[in-house]
């Protein structure tokens, strides 16, 4: 615990970051690693040897008997397997050791994570490799080492190391425009900040619910008396327990170098957001696993238990993970910055350009990178934001590309001023994009918010996506303007040559109506609400091309990725079948058999004394009726389980299809039966004691 508000005396003090590492390595280590990290050079070996002892001693010193290569396997979880330092002696006692082929790689038995049959069983090698960008860390008495993991052959099978080559592509990508503007920084990389959105509920009635215990979610559940339509949650006073909880969390991030800024209650009742300051993509990627696994820890330590579910509720919104994005060069600039006079910023406008372009020649892709069965329950559902991939460029940006397709000039309101109307408030400068919420992809005065993602996702995916699809449309730029005499002419010309092109993909409008659904039809949009309707985009020719361009997926890798996404989403649906198979079959019939014979009991006793009691008649033959559904209706979900032998994609095109429509068929009668069985029999907590309890 803290003892003062201080938060320098305790930041980073479990990471083996750049002050611990030049107070313990010789100077040219230091000065050799910092070359890796800040130019992306190769490190070299004798510097691994150095830092293996280096960090080892620190490890041990900080309590440490164990080391992990810390990897993201396809599951979108992480993945450790700890091994002790020592090394057995001639004389039968033990030294800690830690080479420098320890720290470098590590080969896991790879054969039991998901790889789309990239790695035959038989050769279940997989290695895992030191990424140094990434610092080591401590966790429960081991050190972990962020590590990339490659098959025996060399393909990905995992979510960092795509994620390290798109890093290379946008590098590459963007370095060749900006030497048109005369401009050679030593690297150009994105910068992620990811807002992270949460559910808690207390630890023990989450244990006595099936589904939350093995699916995440509720599968079962009638709307609460009181929902979110009162609008108070958001931003409201922070209860005790979540408050406590919440410092908890911020002090255990603080201590792993992680950037945590901002915690809030979020709109629904439970729901709160904890968000870091941006870093690159791949460090907060990284801190974004590591932040999803000290909610989960933390919330144990409190009797609370952290749902990242995207949709732990029905009727209540959902929880997804702002990614916000931009693109910055090693000098400090941010490439995505308009300036005060962005209509004179060519490069801005280019930058700027690049990602529309991309954005709507890829919106395929980018709806595949957050297409999850969890996921699908919030784009599509009537929630913001929509499935249909569109961006939203606030209210300056539109004006200044609008201006620009239609030739004119462009007016500047700048600073405007907001009158706060109190005297002793100072009043602030008006920002100069206004919010959308509703929209997927909105810029937001230096960068991009991706609102679509998950609140579970790994990160990673998503940021690979994203920068590949701008490095493409960045070097398709670089080759047009390759050989122009003029380039703040050619250039201008090239972004509004651009806008015109792609202003389908600009909506400012609500992006959950009716209306944009049709609208957006007529712009040729697509609108892929589930992930069986967008996964088979990502295995399309032109996915394919364009991670082979960038050197960021071969063709195979692209083909086996779509298979276990496809493969988790079969799973997901899979277990959610087999769980409300277990808890209609198990608890709801029983308790509504139970319930209605206790009625029935009365009503008998009652006729015995010559009582008459039609309402209690009525409502036995109501119960029944709806028993009786319940049971029907429990046989069509059954029969569902026999799932026909298809290829995943059409395997998930059953679960979508036959699947689905059973499960809501069958949760619609359970949840009736909720709100007229007696509260005593019900077998499990209600939305009701789930989302107040705390
Ligand atoms: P809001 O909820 O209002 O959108 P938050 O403060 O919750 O904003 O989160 C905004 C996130 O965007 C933070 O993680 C912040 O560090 C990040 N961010 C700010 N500037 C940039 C930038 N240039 N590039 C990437 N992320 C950024
Ligand atoms: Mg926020």
């Amino acid at each position: 615990m803290m003892k003062n508000g201080d938060v320098t005396a305790i930041f980073g003090e479990k990471v083996f970051n750049l002050p611990t590492m030049r107070e313990r390595l010789p100077e040219a280590t230091y000065e050799a690693f910092l070359k890796t990290i800040n130019e992306g050079t190769k490190l070299d070996y004798s510097v691994a040897e150095v830092m293996a002892t280096a960090m080892k001693d620190w490890a041990i010193e900080n309590g440490c008997t164990h080391y992990t290569h810390w990897f993201q396997p396809m599951t979108g979880l992480t993945a450790e397997k700890h091994d002790s330092f020592i090394q057995p002696t001639q004389d039968r006692t033990v030294i800690m050791e830690f080479s420098a082929k320890e720290l470098v790689m590590g080969e896991p038995d790879a054969s039991s994570f998901p790889s789309g049959g990239l790695r035959a069983t038989f050769e279940a090698r997989g290695y895992t490799a030191w990424d140094p960008t990434s610092f080591a860390f401590i966790k429960d008495h081991s050190l972990y080492i962020p590590t990339s993991f490659v098959s025996y052959t060399g393909e990905v099978l995992d979510k960092k190391t795509p994620l390290l080559r798109s890093e290379v592509a946008i590098d590459k990508a963007a370095k060749r425009v900006l030497k048109l503007f005369g401009k050679s920084p030593s690297r150009v990389v994105t910068y992620v900040g990811a807002e992270q959105e949460y559910f808690l509920v207390d630890k023990k009635l989450r244990n006595k619910r099936k589904d939350l215990l093995l699916t995440g979610r509720t599968l079962f559940g009638a709307k609460p008396a009181k929902g979110q339509e009162m609008d108070d949650h958001y931003f409201g006073q922070l209860k005790e327990r979540v408050a406590a909880f919440m410092k908890e969390v911020d002090e255990e991030l603080w201590k792993l170098g992680v950037f945590s800024k901002t915690k809030h209650n979020e709109a629904a009742p439970a729901q709160h957001e904890v968000a870091p300051v941006f870093s690159t993509a791949n460090i907060a990627s990284d801190h974004n696993q590591i932040t999803m696994e000290i909610l989960k820890k933390v919330a144990n330590h409190h009797d609370l238990y952290c749902l990242l579910h995207e949709k732990p509720y029905e009727g209540i919104n959902g929880s997804g993970k702002h990614n916000n994005w931009s693109i910055g060069t090693s000098d400090g600039e941010n490439l995505l910055k308009p300036g005060k006079k962005p209509a004179e910023n060519v490069q801005f406008l280019l930058f700027f350009a690049a990602v529309i372009k991309a954005v709507d020649d890829y919106s395929d892709i980018l709806r595949v990178s957050v297409a999850t069965a969890g996921n699908d329950h919030r784009l599509g559902a009537h929630e913001a934001p929509p499935a249909i991939v569109s961006m939203y460029l606030g209210d300056q940006l539109t004006e200044v590309v609008t201006q620009l397709i239609n030739g004119g000039g462009v007016k500047y309101e700048e600073g405007e001023l907001i009158e706060t109307g109190v005297e002793t408030l100072p009043d602030i400068e008006r920002d100069t994009t206004d919010r959308n919420r509703t929209s997927p992809f909105a810029f937001t005065g230096n960068r991009f918010e991706f609102r679509a993602p998950g609140s579970r996702q790994s990160i990673g995916g998503i940021n690979i996506v994203l920068n590949t699809i701008v490095a493409q449309t960045l070097t398709e730029f670089a080759d047009i303007l390759d050989c122009s005499r003029n380039i703040a002419k050619d250039a201008l010309e090239l972004a509004i040559k651009t806008f015109k092109e792609h202003q389908r993909i600009l909506f400012n409008g609500n992006g959950y109506s009716d209306e944009w659904v049709k609208e957006a039809e007529r712009r040729g949009l697509l609108n892929l609400e589930t992930t069986p309707d967008a996964m088979p985009y990502f295995k399309s020719e032109k996915s394919v091309k364009l991670f082979e361009a960038q050197g960021v997926f071969s063709r195979i890798e692209v083909e086996t990725r779509g298979e276990i996404m496809m493969q988790e989403y079969n799973n997901t649906l899979h277990f959610e079948m087999l769980t409300m198979l277990e808890m209609a079959n198990q608890e709801i019939l029983p308790a509504c058999l139970k319930y209605t014979k206790s009625v029935a009991k009365g009503v008998i006793a009652k006729k015995e004394l010559g009582i008459d009691a039609p309402n209690e008649i009525a409502m036995v033959q109501k119960l029944t009726a709806l028993t009786e559904e319940l049971m029907d209706r429990i046989a069509v979900l059954d029969n569902a389980t026999n799932v026909p032998e298809l290829d995943p994609y059409a395997t998930g095109m059953y679960y979508k299809n036959t699947v689905i429509p059973a499960m809501e068929a069958l949760r619609t009668t359970a949840d009736t039966l909720e709100t007229i069985v007696g509260k005593d029999y019900w077998p499990f907590p209600t939305y009701t004691d789930l989302l107040y309890s705390i």
